[in-house]
């Protein structure tokens, strides 16, 4: 089985070879933990799901080792605590322990290995220290700063000249540093801040030198996948390149590098700073499948973006309708899944789960026509191998249907499109949106037309 995979690093989709066949190593960025994650934050931790089942059904589950971090040591943390009153501690534990359902809702395998920043605290010193022993880093105003100058092709990655950097570099460049684009490794705290003893007085450490102890300590100084969302191929994984190869002298940190694209809400990025955003909890909140949102976040390739709307995942929900609808007539028939040729083969192809999904719709309704029992076992054999390999059709199918039903009246419906009208008449679209959307999760789909609004059921 050959696995092609883009690797932004090169700019092309290259057939992937792993260092050690027998222990195939892939580090993702995971979440600050300060908030519920939102939809953007899911989108890399589903695709990348997707990429550590597929390496896992074609090298072993035991062969591959898999690391997401939880960076628990950032400002925007500090910020939380001091706003509220409330430890650290206390925010960050919470707040993963919400990631990780919201994760598992989405169907989404927890990894090998979960490293937190607290915990990796003398490893990034180490990391500081060598660079400065090596001439990469210096130490001024009880700051670390990288030495961006020092490094021949830093910039590969993101494909920015120091050029570029430098008229990208904030007007207000704080004076210590020698060269505009020089970026921290290590900062002071102030006493009422949480820090650690250092060779450079009580501090913490930036948020880029975390993801390169962390990584380097589990998967080695070279290891091969490393992925995240588009938007850390700047400054992020570069200046995580920059540190972990300048640390070990090697020429790449990982070997294949994958971004995922952005989650967008009418053609602009969903982002927290935007305030566009809605969170995976409160979709599950709103009555939405995990498994339905995760349908609709790999109904469109991993690289491209992709919007995701409410009523994107009402649809997702009607294929995974169609899906148990078909295994439920076959529920009693016992398989052990394997995916065909055909599925494998397109999500090795740099992950191509759209071609998954239309392989997947073939299957049932295979599944559908099948005649008699062998047709039928060879079928449902294939569908839930291509769909284990997509982490879907992993409920018991009775189950998945009877819960289905919406329970709302029909009088109920007509009273709400009649508040909704009213809320138009008044200008008040944001009621208007907000009883389509409570509508919308409750499997009501509205449609306006020249005859005012129809309805139907999801
Ligand atoms: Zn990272």
């Amino acid at each position: 089985m050959t696995i092609h995979l883009y690797n932004t690093l090169l700019r092309e989709k290259q057939v992937f070879q792993p260092i050690d066949p027998l222990n195939v190593r892939i580090y993702v960025c995971g979440p600050t933990v300060y908030d519920y994650a939102h939809i953007g934050n899911a989108r890399p931790v589903v695709a990348f799901d997707v990429l550590y089942r597929l390496l896992r059904h074609v090298y072993g589950p035991d062969h591959v080792t898999y690391a997401r971090n939880i960076t628990d040591i950032d400002d925007k943390i500090m910020a939380a605590a001091e706003k509220t009153g409330e430890s650290i501690e206390s925010i960050t534990t919470r707040t993963a322990g919400w990631y990780h359902d919201d994760m598992a809702a989405l169907g989404a395998l927890p990894p090998d290995r979960e490293p937190r920043a607290t915990a990796y605290v003398p490893q990034m010193i180490r990391l500081i220290e060598q660079l400065i022993a090596k001439g990469f880093a210096y130490e001024a105003e009880r700051h670390v700063l990288f030495n961006v100058p020092a490094m021949q092709d830093y910039g590969k990655l993101s494909r920015r000249s120091l050029d570029d950097m430098i008229a990208g570099a904030r007007v207000d460049v704080a004076p210590y540093k020698k060269h505009p684009a020089d970026f921290t490794l290590w900062k002071p705290s102030a006493d009422n801040q949480i820090g650690w003893d250092s060779p450079w007085g009580k501090g913490r450490p930036g948020w880029h030198i975390e993801c390169s102890a962390m990584s380097g300590d589990i998967l080695g100084e070279v290891f091969d996948i490393h992925a995240g969302g588009i938007d850390l191929i700047f400054p992020h994984h570069e200046n995580e390149i920059a540190q972990s190869r300048c640390a070990h002298g090697t020429p790449v940190m990982a070997n294949y590098w994958l971004h995922n694209g952005f989650v967008q809400v009418n053609g602009q990025k969903m982002s927290k700073s935007l305030g566009n955003f809605f969170t995976v909890h409160e979709l599950l909140e709103e009555g939405f499948r995990g498994e339905a949102i995760r349908l609709a976040l790999l109904s469109a390739h991993y690289r491209q973006p992709i919007d995701i709307t409410r009523e994107g995942i009402i649809e997702a929900k009607a294929q995974l309708d169609r899906f148990y609808g078909a295994l439920a007539k076959v529920a009693d028939m016992a398989v052990d899944p394997a995916p065909t040729d055909h599925v494998l083969a397109a999500i090795a192809d740099d992950l191509n789960t759209p071609l998954a999904l239309s392989e997947l719709h073939e299957l049932v309704t295979k599944l559908n026509k099948a005649t008699n029992e062998t047709e039928k076992k060879v079928a449902k054999t294939e569908l839930l191998g291509g769909a284990q390999l997509l982490g879907l059709l992993w409920q018991d199918p009775a189950k998945w249907l009877q819960s289905g039903g919406s329970g709302i009246e029909t009088a109920e419906i007509e009273a709400l499109i009649a508040a909704r009208l009213a809320a138009k008449k008044t200008k008040n679209f944001a009621e208007a949106d907000r009883i389509r959307n409570d509508l919308a999760a409750k499997g009501i789909l509205l449609e306006d037309n020249s005859m005012g609004t129809t309805w139907r059921r999801a």
